[in-house]
């Protein structure tokens, strides 16, 4: 793949990074409601302004322009250290689920309130005794009148608690081969069978819950890619979210990665002398430069395939995998290097400045869209070719 942007490319870009410059919106809130809603405000004032929706159609109110165009947008909103966007599933993986299994009529009235931020969306896949192994999951749905009553539980559903919308996988036919007996719903959330619990994480916020579903109901019109192809529909949104998040995971690392040779700049290291003089610490800031490398070189291969196939493919789980590991370890540098300092997340717990609350957060990389080993299996065998565990 040529790396260097063409002159529209790059005008693209330039343009892109004078707005974002002319229209940051400032620090973060740090209450939680008030830190969602001033970033769907955020995510808005982007839309308003025609950058929402980089490469969707333009009869569904996105931009119509290319995946590259989308990869550097990915960079610049990251590079420019904005909020991160409201609605994140629903543009990195309910949206292209849409475009792509959805019938027209669907395309039209989901797609338009994912990019103003008007309609937030959640993904209920995970159940208690289904995460990895998402097909043996339980969750009910039995046709009633024209639609579907759904019963079961989903569990660490980020955003559920803002969400109107949930990409919610179900069995539909308990008697099918376990992956055919599967359909995907688009479920309401704001009705009575729905009910939203928070669960605390390590760092202190409630990103994430539990979903109780008694008898919730979902009409016909909700199911994206017909009866007994969730599956494939499922599959849909775990390979754009692994592609997609790849390309401003890759610039987050490179900021993260400045910012840590700074503070190792700062920190006292042993002798009297700064931490980065310390020949360990150098070393392993130099081997995180060369994976953050590898990483962005990484994440313009999977948009390479990307553009030459129409959907990621298997390459985005590579991409995640690496980031996690590299994400985690470049945190594990920061607290060695804090001491005992990395003991006062108390009063300063959550924000993007604070060394131990990324620390904490990275925890959960390995985990979130997949765990590391699951992503190792894909990657053996849908990249290499390797025999089949199973
Ligand atoms: C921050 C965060 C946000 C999340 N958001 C969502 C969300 O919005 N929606 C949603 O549906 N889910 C969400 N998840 C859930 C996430 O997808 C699951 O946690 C993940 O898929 C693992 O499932 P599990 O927790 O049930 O672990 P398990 O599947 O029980 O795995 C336990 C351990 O066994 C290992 N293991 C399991 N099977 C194998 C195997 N075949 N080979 C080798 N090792 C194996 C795993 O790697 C892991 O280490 C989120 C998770 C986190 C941490």
């Amino acid at each position: 793949m040529d790396l260097t942007l063409s002159p529209s490319e790059q005008a693209f870009r330039d343009e892109l990074r004078a707005w974002l410059e002319a229209n940051h919106p400032g620090a973060l809130p740090r209450e939680e409601q008030g830190s969602f809603e001033f970033r769907r405000a955020w995510q808005r004032r982007l839309h308003d302004a025609g950058w929402a929706g980089i490469s969707w159609p333009e009869r569904y109110g996105g931009r119509g322009a290319s995946l590259i165009e989308q990869a550097i947008f990915n960079e610049e909103i990251v590079r420019a250290r904005t909020p991160q966007l409201a609605n994140v599933l629903g543009l990195a993986m309910g949206g292209p689920t849409v475009i792509a299994h959805g019938t027209e009529e669907q395309r039209q009235r989901y797609l338009p309130p994912i990019l103003s931020a008007d309609e937030i969306w959640c993904q209920g896949f995970s159940e208690p005794e289904s995460g990895s192994d998402l097909a043996s999951l339980k969750t009910r749905a039995t046709r009633s009148g024209d639609g579907w009553v759904i019963t079961g539980q989903k569990v660490w559903t980020t955003y559920a608690q803002h969400a109107k919308w949930c990409m919610l996988l179900a069995r539909t036919n308990p008697d099918a081969p376990r992956h055919q007996g599967l359909s995907y719903f688009l479920m309401d959330m704001e009705q009575e069978g729905v009910q939203v619990r928070p669960l605390r994480q390590i760092t202190g916020e409630a990103e994430f819950n539990e979903l109780f579903l008694e008898q919730a109901r979902v009409p016909e019109s909700n199911i994206i890619g017909g009866e007994g192809n969730g599956w494939a529909v499922a599959i849909t949104t775990l390979m754009h979210e692994r592609a997609t998040l790849a390309f401003g995971l890759q610039v987050s690392v490179q900021i993260a990665l400045q910012e840590l040779v700074e503070h190792a700049e700062r920190s006292p290291g042993s002798n009297g002398r700064a931490a980065a003089a310390d020949p360990l610490v150098r070393q392993r800031l130099a081997q995180l430069m060369i994976e953050a490398e590898v990483l962005r070189l990484n994440a313009y291969r999977g948009l390479s395939a990307t553009m030459q196939g129409g959907v990621p493919g298997p390459e985005g789980s590579l991409a995640k995998w690496h980031w996690s590991e590299v994400n985690q370890a470049l945190t594990e540098l920061a607290m060695d290097i804090s001491g005992v300092r990395a003991l006062a997340i108390e009063g300063d717990g959550v924000g993007d400045n604070n060394w131990t609350y990324r620390f904490l957060r990275a925890r959960a990389n390995s985990i979130e869209g997949g765990t590391t080993e699951i992503l190792k299996n894909i990657v053996a065998e849908r990249v290499l070719g390797l025999p089949r565990m199973r």
